[in-house]
């Protein structure tokens, strides 16, 4: 891995986790948001201070968007959400990351991205999202699985 920053004090992302840790190496970490709403929003989160995709070199590109793909995969398979929407945008903090958020048609937001205005109509989580809310210790177990299998490579 090329040279990075050492853990800055003043950074959200490195004193805190952001979330409940399902899966970490050196290189990156799967949190789980409390995102009222939209359970099983997640996010891949690199460990070190990197702002662009194209900052890392092609390994850890690869590696990094593997993670997403096993974080989707496993979204799909136990929260069947209608839609899975990802996102870089890591405006305000200077680790790399990517949002993997599952939405569902009668969510408060949908069809719009989840950091537009809610509906007006929109009271409280659908079928779906309580579907979900039930099915998030699959979700975990499902990650734990995918990336204990990448493990090996
Ligand atoms: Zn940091």
């Amino acid at each position: 891995m090329s040279a990075s920053p050492k853990p800055d004090e003043g950074c959200e992302l490195c004193r805190t986790d952001g979330g409940e840790v399902l899966w970490q190496d050196e290189f990156l970490r799967v949190v789980l948001v409390d995102e009222p709403g939209f359970p099983g929003f997640s996010r891949v989160i690199l460990a070190d201070h990197f702002a662009e995709m194209t900052d890392l070199d092609g390994g850890q590109r690869q590696r990094l968007l593997e993670a997403v793909w096993h974080v989707e995969r496993a979204m799909r398979a136990t929260l069947a959400p209608a839609k899975i929407n990802l996102a870089s945008l890591g405006n305000q903090v200077p680790h790399l990351h990517w949002h993997i958020i599952p939405r569902w048609r009668d969510d408060s937001h949908f069809p719009a991205s989840v950091w537009a205005a809610p509906r007006p109509s929109a009271s409280g989580p659908g079928a779906g999202a309580l579907a979900a809310l039930g099915a998030l210790v699959r979700y975990r177990a499902a990650i734990r699985a995918a990336f204990a299998t990448d493990r090996g490579r």
